[in-house]
């Protein structure tokens, strides 16, 4: 048995919908733009690019449902809405057309982003780390298993901030549909049993401050709420 100088920290999981299991995450991958009209507000041609990713380490992940705190190093805290996809059969090249059998379930997360410090980042050629992967930065839902579900392709996309409306889409409006996500993942890493994909947001992100109160939803998927709490 393998000895350790201090005893490892807690495997990361998140929770399963209905189940008292929990679903042991092993990294997290981000799809950088995915709905065009987004790519747009971020000041891109969604035409020209292909998608690329972006991670986050495996415990930036947290349930959803509490309070989660303001980050510290930021003053523009954004929200992005998002369907996440957990790997459940690992695998490297995998097609389009095979991406769906290696697909555990879904759920619904908010890839939470210091704005201020991507864009510095942007400007400076520098990596998107922290902008993207602080600690809590990964909220997700309760994953819902395939096998209750299937595999949405469609379905209402929206996030409200303090009962107001701000992210309204459908997952039809992705550009790179989920089989072709995880087909592209595979083709630079190899994928594994615990892995989370990201699959991008809508328009509509915006800046959000301590007390207020994320509400999103995936039609078909699941929902996801969060409180943003006072400053780390
Ligand atoms: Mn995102």
């Amino acid at each position: 048995m393998t000895s350790f100088v201090f005893a490892p920290l807690p495997q990361p999981s998140v929770a399963i919908s209905g189940m008292a299991e929990r679903f042991p995450v092993r990294r997290v991958f981000c799809v950088g733009r995915n709905y065009a009209a987004h790519a747009r507000e971020m000041g891109k041609d969604p035409d020209r690019e292909p998608p690329f990713f972006f991670t986050k380490p495996a415990d930036a992940v947290c349930d959803a449902g509490g309070v989660i705190p303001y980050p510290p190093l930021t003053e523009d805290l954004h929200f992005e809405m998002e369907l996440v996809v957990a790997i459940g059969r690992g695998g490297a090249d995998i097609s389009p057309d095979a991406a769906e059998s290696h697909i555990w379930g879904y759920g619904a997360g908010i890839d939470l982003t210091r704005r201020d410090l991507q864009k510095m980042a942007k400007e400076m050629g520098r990596p998107w780390d922290w902008a993207k992967g602080f600690d809590r930065s990964a909220p997700v839902s309760p994953l819902v298993p395939a096998a209750r579900i299937g595999h949405p392709t469609t379905g209402r996309i929206t996030l409200s901030v303090n009962d107001e409306v701000r992210q309204d889409a459908d997952l039809a409006d992705q550009i790179w549909p989920v089989r072709d996500v995880v087909s592209l993942c595979s083709t630079s890493v190899t994928l594994a049993p615990g892995d989370l994909i990201f699959t991008g947001t809508p328009a509509g992100v915006g800046a959000i401050r301590p007390g207020d109160r994320l509400k999103g939803m995936i039609e078909g998927v699941a929902d996801i709420a969060i409180e943003i709490g006072p400053r780390a």
